[in-house]
């Protein structure tokens, strides 16, 4: 037979087929693009199973305009230069080919906008070439629509399967807020505190969250796990609950994956699994991640050494005993296993409690008559707000400009149903037109929420009838409270204490995470050799 080149279209075909497998690739390979642009919003949208419609924006640098045409190219990357760059990969994609492939197999739409311009850019690519190019009104970031993905081979994708997708990254980037939206109805959200109890929270409920273990942090050479597992009776009857991410990538490398279930399966029942979420941390080049067009496999160097940690993270984490007794500090003597240092949560004492400062724009230290507290900033400010709203205490505050929200029927239902209580917390509500609401005043500890938080925050609640009251007041004090990573100064320091000096305060946050924990002094004595 004669040998053929094939023709350009057929071997862009080709090897977009190999990156661009199906819907589920669309929307990872575009949450990639929006987690590498730096992005701390990222919105999901779907539409005919993926097949008409994927949409994504975000938050991130955006794309210089000179450069927009450029991203389509195949092999056209800003994330490496040189062969040596592909040995310290800090940025999930490389490849250079997400965007070109899916501009062959689709029509594909973008609009960006960099920091410093003042509008964006539109461009809108279709086999391949791009077909125009506009002046838009765009917010700093990122938008890009895929239409009519179609490929023989390529079916719809199921809601769950996207949604496990979603998943996977949420929970790999908890500083991250995703919003994932099926058919117009938001079918996941993160709020991106940054604390992975609270994402796991959102994605699988509180009350599951909050009898997980915490997986390390237990480190060997540069290798670092953390993570957090479900201890038993809590527990799936799926084995693929295990979500495991080397350096911020959600992966599914066979390996680790069993190693973590072959060492919590002695602590579960037969046929019974654990929810597991864990980040792994090493230097990129101990991590080669070019096995695949589709980069979720990757090869790790020290492998044995690795999932030893893996699996040694995972025992101790189930062999503590109640839920939320014990925390693990950092070895500090390097003796294996640790001695215990600090133990959390603590009861909160009769004598106040001194204010010490602020540790790393994230911890505030105080001395009790037992020892150091160690307490976290944003939980202990978030348990404080949620407990004041509840008790109805405090003025409203009218907003500047109301809110307006637009309701499904079955929502503005559930918010007719309770005006007296709704009145009580302090939000005042008009109701006008067909399933809208105008908000004219809100509690004023929710001084510090934007307006459009506080709608995000709403429409989040009513997404599920059951308990959504609840759900509401526990995000919208997660988002008043001061963040990690703020520093404070001293007289807030002591305002975020000052709930927590008595006895019998709350030692855990509304998503079930200890707000503090404690190093005693005669931890102290004895890791010091004091006797
Ligand atoms: P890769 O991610 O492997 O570099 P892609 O085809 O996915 O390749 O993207 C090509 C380039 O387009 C990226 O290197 C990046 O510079 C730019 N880009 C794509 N998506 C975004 C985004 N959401 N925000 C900012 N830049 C982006
Ligand atoms: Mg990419």
């Amino acid at each position: 037979m004669a040998l053929l080149t094939l023709p350009w279209e057929v071997s862009q075909r080709l090897v977009a087929g190999e990156v661009i497998t199906g819907p589920q690739a669309v929307v990872k390979e575009l949450v990639e693009n929006a987690l590498d642009a730096g992005a701390s919003a990222i919105q999901i949208e779907i539409w005919g199973g993926g097949l008409e419609m994927v949409r994504v924006s975000d938050d991130g640098c955006g794309i210089h305009p000179a450069e927009v045409e450029l991203a389509f190219r195949h092999f056209t990357t800003s994330k490496i230069r040189t062969l040596d760059d592909l040995h310290h990969l800090s940025t999930l994609g490389f490849r250079g080919e997400a965007l070109a492939c899916l501009a062959s197999l689709a029509q594909v739409e973008m609009v960006t906008r960099p920091r410093g311009h003042l509008a964006g850019v539109r461009v809108q690519v279709e086999e391949g070439r791009v077909m125009g190019r506009w002046p838009a009104p765009h917010p700093v970031g990122t938008t890009v629509v895929v239409r009519r993905l179609c490929s023989p081979t390529m079916s719809q994708a199921g809601e769950a399967s996207i949604r496990e997708v979603v998943r996977a990254f949420a929970l790999a980037h908890p500083r991250v807020r995703f919003e994932l939206r099926w058919e117009g109805r938001r079918v996941l959200a993160t709020s991106g505190s940054g604390d992975l109890r609270g994402v796991v929270a959102e994605l699988f409920g509180p009350t599951l969250a909050s009898t997980m273990a915490p997986l390390g942090p237990l480190s060997q050479g540069d290798v670092e796990v953390e993570g957090l597992i479900s201890r038993p009776p809590a527990s799936h009857t799926d084995r693929h609950r295990i979500y495991v991410s080397v350096n911020g990538r959600p992966v599914r490398t066979p390996s680790l994956l069993e190693t973590v279930e072959a060492a919590a399966r002695s602590f579960f029942p037969k046929g019974r699994f654990p929810l597991a979420v864990i980040h792994l941390r090493l230097p990129p080049w101990l991590v080669d991640v070019n096995l695949s067009p589709t980069k979720d496999e990757v090869r790790i160097l020290p492998q044995q050494e690795v999932l030893e940690l893996l699996r040694e993270a995972v025992r101790r984490a189930l062999r503590e005993t109640p839920p939320t007794e014990a925390l693990e500090a950092a070895p500090l003597l390097g003796s294996w296993p640790p001695p215990r240092l600090a133990e959390g949560p603590p009861q909160w004492e009769e004598t106040p409690l001194r204010p010490l400062g602020q540790l790393m724009d994230t911890f505030l230290l105080a001395e009790g008559a037992q020892g150091l507290y160690i307490i976290d900033q944003h939980r202990a400010h978030e348990r404080a707000i949620y407990e004041a709203l509840l008790a109805r205490q405090g003025q409203r505050r009218p907003l500047k400009e109301p809110i307006v929200l637009e309701l499904k029927p079955h929502q503005a239902a559930m918010l007719r149903g309770v005006p007296a209580l709704l009145a009580e917390l302090g939000f005042s509500l008009e109701e006008f037109g067909r399933h809208h609401f105008l908000v004219r005043e809100v509690p004023h500890l929710l001084e510090s929420v934007p307006g459009q938080t506080l709608e995000e925050a709403v429409q989040e609640a009513l997404v599920e009838e059951e308990g959504w009251l609840e759900r509401l007041l526990i995000s919208l004090a997660c988002r008043a409270a001061v963040r990690r990573g703020r520093r404070l100064r001293p007289e807030e320091v002591a305002a975020i204490l000052t709930p927590y000096q008595r006895p019998g305060a709350p030692t855990l946050c509304p998503h079930g995470g200890p707000i503090a924990l404690i190093i005693r002094r005669e931890a102290l004595a004895r890791q010091l050799g004091l006797g």
